[in-house]
């Protein structure tokens, strides 16, 4: 097993496809020396030796030390240094770097090789004393903390005490003198807290890095980064050895972050930060405020063309849009990383679009980058734009720099600790900070936006946010916030901790109290997008709708009709007409209670219109597409009141005992409801259910139909466990439909169908598929049947199921993405076997599943004709169905069945 990869004078002997093994920074480097770019010599130590050291009790793999001596030699051969040398000694920095990118989580140690000796050849070298000494004082600093664990703060209040006592303000006017004081103030500081001097030998010194960046793989931060952002499955971090280049020698050097495109708005335009005369993390700590590339430019014109010219190469090379950081030493350019870089949700359909119109990307290439997430993100809410602009200026506070999209509304807290404590309580919090450290992640997680005073849009805040795509603003350096005291002060204005505050990440602006929101036009990229996917994907896509105005909402959002109508949604609010609620309540009601037929098909005849009118909204809006409209479906209980108080007002409503209510309820007790007189069990008790859904639906499609709108009514019957179940429903459901079209003297054609919901369904599907005219899974039942796990209990038990810590049983929550392996096992038997008996039997799946996009992927491979998800999802099961048809296409496209 090779542990150690060497890049440097042009060769590398990894690549940019070897993020697993070398981390996302490693792989960089090795590619941007394989193309030819300024990249400083190193060598990348594996994720693989990572993982081996935290599993094996901290010992490093056997042929590691040897390794890394035999390509510290090489290093040093290429750069014609040495480590610790006195004269004009190497000096590297250790950075870490996963596969996935992990913004400021894990460590780094900068100036590494530096001693008592090694230090005046710098000094001697550079003729910049002052310069050596700082780098010594920052490398004992970071040392003495990263791999010792000494407090940060011991060491900065020495610092400050030394600027105190030499009158000065900030760190530039210390000499050289100064530096080295502070030098053997640190040192032994370090010998009395660690027992041991500092270390001379730089070999030590860079042991001790090594194990320090592999222990920082499971420091607090990292872990809760990678729980929140979903990141399993890695091994580790790499560990990057680098030759030092200095961005503080003076005012020709600095250093800075860049992105190939705006990562705000996707617009073709360089957009960067650069800091003259700073070293390493300061731009990314959001500690000063940088300038803009523009600037840069000004300043510093050949090193800018330079630059410039990495971009387009980089751009041209990875054919995505690259997030890269950069020094300037003394004038002359070091990439130091690329990597794919964040971007708000606009950005990223804007980006993919322009580069197919550029030529650099295909369309499938641009289908298959855009993420369910990047659509879900789209849909963050905005500031309402009713509200009057005279309004917005008097609350407006503060402004800063637009770091992260949509708007957000939240108390102002001011740390990560309490922000999570709040939330915890349900309450919407803004996490406001000087400047976010990699340790706010958990507060940054739950806050509803994040403000903070210092910093650029390559800050550690911004990056995070834009990763989330959180509402974040940064540098609004107007906010003088006081920790201790709980506010900050505006111009004037206090806000204490727990007031209402209002971000607009989009512009960067911050208001006083809870400014109204709305969801936002999507971009009209988005469109492009979408247009494309459906153009290449092979399966339908339906709603999940239960009356006209969802019906409505899902056409916009794409669907191609309704997949699953739950009937039951609209007995009790009447969303059209919201002062007859209480009516259709009381019919439903009434029938429940109801002990003989007679009386219960007097309450069904007053529930029958509601629902005719519902059904009739919904081919309105659905003309022609199909509409799959399934009967009465949960346990009757679940209608009723179960307190002594309810039911005797309902008694009274409907003219009975409060007896009679109270002994039907007693009667309608069951102790596992969701296996119980449910589902069509229902209809074949009750056969009037039947004639009056039916009846509705079929009144409202001729209704509809007469008005010249094209009806395709599906009628489903749920939970069918038996093909003589459905056959005795389905005689029913006939007989009532064709009776009223005969007496209508027009023609409609409908079909009967089922859900598959029970596993003997899914088994004896061939038997069932001689009664059904299609089939509809329910993969919500379906995977609580065969994997006996209730739907509305599972909450309970199954995180420890999926947690990594613990036993990590599932991979995924079976209730939100398919399990394949067991309920897919029986989904694809049951459509083998459907189509065994019907060769062209429509079938969709309806589960919650048809919006997530692996289950998509799923449904598109066994062959399904189309997936239903609630309207929100469209979007992402339309995406998800052109990926699937992209990497596995299928012979034939789904065709309709009407
Ligand atoms: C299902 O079981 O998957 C389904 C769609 O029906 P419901 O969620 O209403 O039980
Ligand atoms: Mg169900």
């Amino acid at each position: 097993m090779r542990n150690v990869y060497f890049f440097g004078a042009g060769k590398a002997e990894g690549h940019g496809g070897m993020k697993e093994l070398l981390g996302g920074k490693g792989a960089g480097l090795a590619e941007m020396t394989r193309i030819g770019l300024p990249v400083p010599a190193g060598f990348t130590i594996t994720t693989e030796c990572c993982d081996y050291y935290l599993k094996h009790d901290r010992k490093l793999p056997g042929s590691l030390r040897s390794e890394v001596k035999k390509n510290l030699a090489r290093l040093e051969r290429v750069t014609g240094k040495q480590l610790g040398d006195s004269r004009d000694p190497l000096l590297v920095s250790i950075r870490s770097g996963s596969a996935r990118s992990m913004p400021g989580m894990m460590e780094t140690i900068l100036n590494l090789g530096l001693n008592s000796r090694s230090v005046e050849g710098l000094a001697n070298n550079t003729g910049n004393p002052r310069f050596a000494w700082d780098a010594y004082r920052r490398f004992v600093q970071m040392y003495s903390t990263v791999v010792m664990g000494l407090p940060k703060e011991d060491l900065e209040s020495k610092l400050r005490a030394l600027k105190a006592r030499r009158k000065v303000k900030i760190d530039t006017e210390l000499e050289a003198d100064d530096w080295k004081q502070l030098v053997q103030e640190y040192k032994s500081y370090f010998k009395e807290r660690a027992g041991k001097p500092f270390p001379e030998d730089p070999a030590e010194q860079l042991w001790g890095a090594i194990g320090a960046v592999f222990e920082s793989w499971l420091a607090e931060k990292a872990v809760t980064y990678r729980r929140v952002e979903h990141i399993t499955g890695l091994l580790g971090t790499a560990v990057n050895v680098v030759q030092m280049v200095f961005g503080n020698t003076g005012e020709n050097s600095g250093t800075g972050v860049c992105f190939t495109r705006d990562p705000s708005t996707g617009q073709k335009s360089f957009y960067g930060d650069f800091l003259i005369n700073a070293q390493g993390e300061d731009v990314v700590a959001g500690i000063r405020t940088p300038m803009h590339l523009v600037e840069m430019a000004r300043r510093m014109p050949k090193v800018y063309k330079q630059l410039e010219r990495a971009r387009k190469t980089l751009e041209r090379h990875y054919r995505d849009m690259q997030d890269m950081e950069f020094t300037v030493e003394d004038g002359t350019l070091y990439m130091l990383q690329t990597r794919t870089g964040k971007r708000t949700p606009a950005a990223t359909f804007r980006i993919a679009v322009d580069m197919v119109n550029e030529g650099l990307i295909k369309r499938n290439d641009a289908l298959l980058r855009i993420t369910a997430e990047d659509i879900e993100r789209l849909f963050y809410p905005v500031i309402d734009s009713s509200v009057a602009p005279q309004e917005l200026s008097l609350r407006r506070l503060a402004s800063g720099i637009n770091a992260g999209p949509g708007a957000a509304v939240g108390v102002a807290v001011f740390t990560a600790h309490e922000a999570e404590e709040l939330a915890k309580q349900g309450q919407k919090v803004i996490l406001v900070r000087r400047e976010t450290s990699p340790e706010d992640v958990g507060g940054m997680a739950v806050a509803q936006g994040i403000l903070t005073a210092t910093g650029g849009k390559t800050s550690h805040a911004a990056v995070v946010a834009r990763g989330w795509g959180k509402c974040c603003i940064v540098g609004c350096e107007e906010l003088d916030i006081d920790y201790a005291a709980k506010k900050m002060t505006v111009d004037g204005h206090v806000i204490r901790q727990g007031e209402w505050i209002t971000l607009d990440g989009t512009e960067g602006v911050v208001y006083q109290g809870e400014v109204p929101l709305v969801t936002p036009e999507m971009p009209k990229h988005y469109f492009t997008i979408l247009q494309w996917a459906d153009e290449v994907r092979q399966i339908g896509v339906r709603a999940n709708a239960d009356t006209a105005h969802d019906a409505r909402k899902a056409r916009e959002m794409g669907a191609e009709g309704v997949g699953l109508c739950r009937t039951e949604h609209m007995f009790f609010k009447d969303f059209e007409q919201p002062e007859l609620s209480t009516e259709r309540q009381l019919a439903i009601q009434e029938m429940i209670i109801a002990d003989t037929e007679p009386l219960r098909r007097q309450a069904l005849d007053k529930l029958r219109p509601f629902q005719r009118r519902d059904f009739a909204g919904i081919f309105r809006e659905m003309d022609g597409c199909p509409v799959t409209i399934r009967l009465i479906d949960p346990p009757l209980h679940e209608f009723v009141p179960h307190e002594p108080e309810q039911q005797k007002e309902l008694a009274l409503k409907i003219g009975v005992a409060p007896e009679v209510v109270a002994r039907r309820v007693e009667q309608l007790y069951e102790a596992n409801p969701m296996l119980g007189h449910r589902g069509c069990r229902l209809c074949v008790t009750y056969p009037e259910i039947l004639e009056m859904q039916v009846g509705a639906i079929i009144e409202a499609a001729i209704e509809c139909k007469k008005e010249g709108i094209k009806v395709i009514p599906e009628i489903m019957h749920p939970l069918i466990l038996d093909k003589k179940e459905l056959k005795f429903l389905d005689v029913a459901t006939r007989r009532v439909a064709d009776e009223i079209i005969q007496r209508s003297g027009m023609k409609l054609e409908y079909l009967v169908g089922t859900m598959i919901e029970l596993p003997r369904a899914a088994l004896l599907a061939d038997e069932i598929a001689e009664v059904a005219e299609f089939f509809s899974f329910g993969t919500n039942d379906l995977t609580q049947t065969v994997m006996g796990l209730s739907r509305d209990d599972a909450g309970r038990f199954l995180p420890d199921y999926l947690d990594e810590s613990k036993a990590a049983i599932l991979s995924a929550d079976p209730f939100q993405t398919l399990d394949q392996a067991g309920v897919g096992m029986l989904v694809e038997w049951a459509i083998k076997k459907g189509r065994a008996t019907r060769k062209h039997l429509e079938i969709g799946i309806c589960g919650e599943h048809g919006g997530d996009p692996k289950s998509v992927r799923f449904c598109h491979d066994v062959g399904m004709d189309y997936v239903s998800a609630s309207a929100f999802r469209i979007p992402i099961a339309r995406l998800a169905a052109a990926q699937a048809a992209i990497l596995s296409p299928r012979k034939h496209r789904a065709h309709s069945h009407h």
